[in-house]
C-alpha cells in the first residue's frame, strides 16, 4: 500500500517530493508518483495544498489488488550452531496441516553459511521445497541481513502465509520482515487455523491471558505469525521425504549491515538455557537467601533442568536478572516448570503459564500459584525439597 495521488488535483508542484523522507515520490509527465518505498506517513498529505494526496483506508474490506498472486505457506526455518530450532520442526507439522487444508504446498525457508544438509529434515517433517541463501554474509544472524534476504524472497515468490518461532531471532527480526512488507504480524501466537475463507486465524492470550484472541489479517499478504516454542507438536512424517530444493540468489546489496558480528560465544550458566530446557525449577523469595537457591540447583542438575526465578527473588539478589521469569523477564514453556516458595503473582505467571506441568511448593494454601498449577504441595519447601532430592536421586 502507498499514498494515493488524485491526478486531477496535483499541479506538478513537487513539494511532496521535498518532503518526503523516504525519496518515495517523484515527478512523472508533471503529476506526482509514488514508489513501493512509501511507508504511509502521511508527510506528503499535509504538505499538499491541493488536496491531492490521501492514504489507502485500512480494514475497509478491500482486498489488496494483487491478493491472488500470494500462494503457498512458508515456515522459516531457524538454526543455530549446526541444528534446525525444534520450534521449525513444531512449525512445519502444525504448517502441514493448515497447507493440506488449503491444498497449497508447504515450503521453508534456510538461511546461512555452508548449511549443506540441514534442509534434509525439513523435508522430513512436511515442507514440499526448500528455499536456501547460502552467503558469507549471512554465517552470524543479524537483523538488517536477515531481515532484508527474508523479505526479498517473500516478495518474489509471494507465500500467502509466513511463519517463524518466536524467540529471541524470531521476535527480533521477523517484525521487521513484517514492516519491509508492509503486512500484519501477530506475535507469540498459541494456535493456528484456517477459517471457511481461508484465511489465517492467528490465537493467542490477550489482557494477560484471561481471554484468547483469534486474529485475523485479511488486507494485508503474507499473513504473518510467530508461535512459541514447545506449543505445538513436531511430526516427523518420515526418515528420507523428498522435495523441492532451490538455492536462490539475492542482490549483494540485501546483505548490507550497520552490525559486524566479531565472534559468537555460547552463554553457559545456570539462566542460559531456561528458554530452552525441558524442566525449569524456579525459586522465589520464599528461598530466603541466595545460598538456599543451590537447592534448586542441584535438583536441576538430576532432573537435566535449568533454574529460573521470580523478579522477587531476583529483587533481593538470590538470582540473576538473566534468569527471571515473567512479564518483564523471559517467557518459558518447558514440559515441567516448578514454582517454589513464590507467591504467584500475575507478572510472573504470564511467563510460565504456558508450561504443560506445574508444580508449586509453597507452604501458604492461599497462595494464588495454587490457581495456576497442575499440583500443589502445601509445605515448607526446605523439608520438601531435600526430601524430593532424595527421592529423585533413589530413581522415584
Ligand atoms: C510492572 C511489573 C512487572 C513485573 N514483572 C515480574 C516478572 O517478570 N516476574 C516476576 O516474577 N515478578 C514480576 N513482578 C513482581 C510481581 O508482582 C511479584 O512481586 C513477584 O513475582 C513476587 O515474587 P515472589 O513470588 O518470589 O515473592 P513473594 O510475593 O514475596 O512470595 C514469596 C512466596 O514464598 C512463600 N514462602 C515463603 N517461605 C516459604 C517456605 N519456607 N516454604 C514454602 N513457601 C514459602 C510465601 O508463602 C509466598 O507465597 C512485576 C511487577 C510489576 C509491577
Amino acid at each position: 500500500m502507498k499514498a494515493l495521488i488524485d491526478e486531477n488535483l496535483c499541479t506538478g508542484c513537487g513539494t511532496c517530493i521535498d518532503v518526503c523522507p523516504v525519496g518515495a515520490i517523484t515527478l512523472s509527465e508533471g503529476k506526482a508518483k509514488v514508489s513501493d518505498e512509501c511507508t504511509l506517513c502521511g508527510i506528503c498529505v499535509d504538505s499538499c495544498e491541493f488536496g491531492a494526496i490521501s492514504l489507502p483506508k485500512v480494514g475497509t474490506g478491500e482486498l489488496p489488488r494483487d491478493y491472488e498472486t500470494y500462494r503457498g505457506i512458508w515456515v522459516y526455518a531457524e538454526w543455530r550452531h549446526g541444528t534446525i530450532h525444534r520450534v521449525s520442526y513444531e512449525l512445519l507439522s502444525k504448517a502441514r496441516q493448515l497447507a493440506d487444508k488449503k491444498h497449497v504446498p508447504l515450503a521453508s525457508v534456510l538461511l546461512g553459511y555452508r548449511l549443506n544438509g540441514l534442509e534434509r529434515d525439513l523435508f522430513n517433517y512436511g515442507a514440499d521445497i526448500v528455499y536456501v541463501v547460502d552467503h558469507p554474509s549471512l554465517a552470524y544472524f543479524t537483523d538488517e541481513a536477515y531481515g532484508n534476504v527474508l523479505a526479498y524472497l517473500a516478495k518474489e515468490y509471494r507465500p500467502e502465509i509466513l511463519l517463524a518461532g518466536a524467540t529471541s531471532i524470531g521476535r527480533s527480526f521477523i517484525p521487521r520482515v513484517a514492516a519491509l512488507l508492509k503486512t500484519g504480524l501477530t506475535a507469540d501466537c498459541t494456535d493456528l487455523d484456517i477459517n471457511e475463507e481461508g484465511l489465517l486465524v492467528q490465537t493467542r492470550p490477550a489482557f494477560g491471558g484471561n481471554i484468547m484472541a483469534s486474529i485475523l489479517c485479511p488486507y494485508g499478504r503474507p499473513q504473518m505469525a510467530t508461535v512459541r516454542p514447545r506449543v505445538m507438536e513436531a511430526c516427523r512424517l518420515a526418515e528420507t521425504r523428498s522435495g523441492v530444493l532451490e538455492r536462490v540468489s539475492v542482490p549483494e546489496e540485501l546483505f548490507k549491515s550497520r552490525i559486524e558480528v566479531l565472534e559468537e560465544t555460547v552463554c553457559e550458566g545456570p539462566s542460559a538455557s531456561i528458554v530452552e530446557a525441558d524442566v525449569v525449577i524456579s525459586g522465589g523469595r520464599g528461598l530466603g537467601r541466595k545460598e538456599n537457591f543451590r537447592m534448586l540447583e542441584e535438583l536441576a542438575r538430576l532432573v537435566n533442568g535449568a533454574v529460573g526465578a521470580s523478579r522477587g527473588a531476583v529483587e533481593s539478589g538470590f538470582a540473576d536478572p538473566s534468569q527471571q521469569v515473567g512479564q518483564t523477564g523471559r517467557t518459558v514453556a518447558p514440559v515441567l516448570y516448578m514454582a517454589v516458595g513464590i507467591s504467584g503473582a500475575i507478572q510472573h505467571v504470564v511467563g510460565m503459564q504456558g508450561s504443560r506441568i506445574i508444580v508449586a511448593v509453597n507452604k501458604d494454601p492461599q497462595a494464588p500459584i495454587f490457581n495456576v498449577c497442575h499440583y500443589g504441595v502445601v509445605a515448607d519447601l526446605f523439608e520438601f525439597i531435600p526430601e524430593f532430592i532424595k527421592l529423585v536421586k533413589g530413581g522415584c
